[in-house]
């Protein structure tokens, strides 16, 4: 399955989590390979993370990954419509 950057960040929690399907999770490291954004994403996501564990807080503000996916989608609209 080739993966585009929207199916990358659905999954980008359980990818740091290390839940995701080893086949997934093999298309995901195949599509962060390449991408830059993706890249990013998951490089700040992680150090969001760091944050919080430090405070041995695990839980991600509940709207987090909405804000997260609109900031996204906002990158995608204005860069690269054609991969939504
Ligand atoms: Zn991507």
């Amino acid at each position: 399955m080739v993966l585009n950057c929207r199916h990358v960040w659905d999954r980008i929690s359980d990818y740091i989590d290390g839940t995701l399907d080893p086949e997934v999770r093999a298309d995901v490291e195949r599509h962060l390979a390449h991408c830059e954004i993706c890249s990013a994403v998951l490089d700040s996501t992680r150090n969001i993370i760091i944050l919080m564990a430090d405070d041995r807080v695990f839980e991600l503000p509940v709207d987090f990954s909405q804000r997260l996916h609109a900031r996204l989608d906002a990158v995608l609209s204005s860069e690269a419509p054609d991969s939504a």
